[in-house]
């Protein structure tokens, strides 16, 4: 079903358990980032392709619902075998539509399967509360019941992970899910759902089309859809949820980041440095948690900028796919376009460049662009402010950790950050008092864990209740209270 360079393909729907290949529909080129070869064709979904979707999975969820959970589980402990079996195929896939490099997409995988491992102990997780007697003879419970057809629109940079935060969840809990991926990345989600259909679960239970707004509007629109999971940019995280909201659906809506990395003085600098290498640059800085500005605290720049400097510059970037590369291009030629652009306004507005990625050896036909380090970086500039999503890393110097706080704090941005230090104190004080969801002490990037709730705060994130962990069983369920009396 995937193509290969050589051959074209199209990319399929999987509605109501079967494969179709859309025919007169719009469609967008997948591309090999490394190479700019074009791997297939993904098809946009119109409005009535959605609404067959959302009633299949609709009629689906009516059988779903009744049947245990304990058996609803079942195709997921096998989804996990099979994603097991194929986890360097899955990885190799990602690579190719993504730029990752291999190692990253293989940490990508693992991650998605330890989201399915959790969804599997639904039975524990999906338990309710009892209380006998709550008045004489009175006695009291809660049960959690699925809600219904449920949307899950998920990003470019993690097609294997991101919406692994949502349909084990969801159908584990007893609801029909619609999976529309990034049409930029479709082909790793739809080898992911072909091995959950040969896993065997009911038709309709999980569906797949790919598209663009047409598809997405289609859903936050129809009646069916009881609840929308988004992770993307901010500015479409905020009109899902109001949109969707609007609507009366249940929404999280998980948006974009600018993330900050404070290194204090007694930080352990060469340690310090690998972790920001790997915050900032890992998978070509298009992580939402990836370390964009560089915060010294005092004395901390001079040595710390001296090892990163030499690090940066040894970095081999190239395609994923080759060992030993340890940074991949960005995903579209306008993305990078995009990111270049960034790099000539910080030049434009006066950061002094320490590593310049303009220079770095193109290779092939790839959208490359080598790691960039500004300095003196004002907090006015539009470098230290907008989200750029590649690798370019802005440094800006404070006196006081009390300064380095309350710039954090005045980002409208709050998806994650981290410390650098040897100080308990410190450390404590960070993390207690910066105003963003996911915190790092001497770890650069406070990864998405399965087993724990994940988002940031302020514009990157629109709902309450955040992806995966316990969170995801309270947002793919709805709470009854029976309280009952028997004469
Ligand atoms: P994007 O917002 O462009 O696209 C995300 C999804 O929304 C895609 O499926 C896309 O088809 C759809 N979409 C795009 N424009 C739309 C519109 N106008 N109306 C309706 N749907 C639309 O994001 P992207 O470029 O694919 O991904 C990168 C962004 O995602 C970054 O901002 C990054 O920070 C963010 N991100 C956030 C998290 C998180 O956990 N907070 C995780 C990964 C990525």
């Amino acid at each position: 079903m995937i193509a290969t360079e050589s051959k074209v393909e199209l990319v399929s729907f999987y509605i109501n358990g079967v494969w179709e290949k859309p025919s007169g529909h719009t469609t967008q080129s997948v591309t090999n980032p490394a190479t700019g070869a074009v791997l297939a064709e993904a098809p946009f979904a119109e409005k009535a392709d959605i609404d067959r979707a959302v009633r299949a999975a609709h009629e689906a969820f009516l059988k779903w619902r009744e049947v245990p959970v304990v058996d609803r589980v079942q195709p997921l402990y096998r989804y996990k075998t099979l994603l097991e079996r194929h986890a360097t195929e899955l990885a190799a896939i990602l690579t190719r539509e993504n730029g990752k490099t291999a190692d990253d997409s293989k940490a990508e995988v693992r991650r998605a399967i330890q989201m399915v491992e959790v969804a599997c102990g639904m039975p524990s997780l999906m338990l309710g509360d009892s209380l006998n007697d709550v008045a004489q003879g009175i006695d009291c419970k809660t049960i959690r019941q699925p809600i219904g057809v449920c949307a899950g629109i998920t990003p470019f940079n993690f097609p294997a992970m991101v919406p692994m935060w949502m349909h084990p969840f969801a159908i584990a809990c007893g609801n029909a899910f619609i999976l529309k991926p990034s049409e930029k990345v479709p082909l790793t989600p739809t080898r992911a759902i072909e091995l959950l259909h040969d896993a065997g679960l009911p038709p309709g239970v999980i569906n797949l089309v790919h598209g663009g707004k047409e598809a997405v509007d289609a859903l936050l629109h129809h009646p069916l859809v009881k609840a929308v999971s988004f992770v993307g940019s901010t500015p479409v995280a905020k009109y899902i949820y109001t949109t969707a909201a609007a609507e009366g659906k249940r929404v999280q809506a998980l948006g974009g980041a600018k993330n900050h990395l404070v290194v204090m003085p007694d930080a352990d600098m060469p340690k310090t440095v690998e972790a920001i290498i790997g915050s900032a640059f890992g998978a070509a800085g298009e992580r939402c948690l990836a370390g964009s500005v560089l915060v010294t605290v005092g004395d901390a720049a001079a040595p710390l900028l001296d090892l990163l400097v030499k690090r940066t510059r040894s970095l081999a970037v190239g395609d994923g796919s080759a060992a030993g590369v340890e940074m991949g291009p960005l995903v579209t030629s306008d993305h990078c376009r995009r990111v270049e652009g960034y790099v000539e306004k910080g030049v434009a507005e006066g950061a002094t460049p320490l590593v310049d990625g303009r220079q770095a050896k193109k290779t092939g036909g790839g959208f490359f662009l080598g790691p960039t380090i500004f300095d003196h970086v004002t907090p006015q500039m539009t470098i230290a402010r907008e989200e750029i999503f590649g690798p370019v890393l802005s440094v800006i110097r404070v006196n006081t950790l009390d300064e380095a706080i309350q710039l954090v704090n005045q980002s409208p941005y709050g998806n994650a950050t981290a410390i650098f230090t040897a100080s308990g104190k410190a450390a404590r004080e960070y993390s207690s008092r910066i105003e963003v969801g996911m915190v790092g002490v001497n770890v650069g990037v406070a990864a998405p864990l399965a087993f724990f709730p994940f988002a940031g705060w302020k514009n990157s994130f629109f709902g309450d209740l955040h992806a995966h962990g316990k969170d995801a069983v309270a947002f793919y369920t709805e709470q009854k209270v029976i309280m009952s009396r028997w004469f």
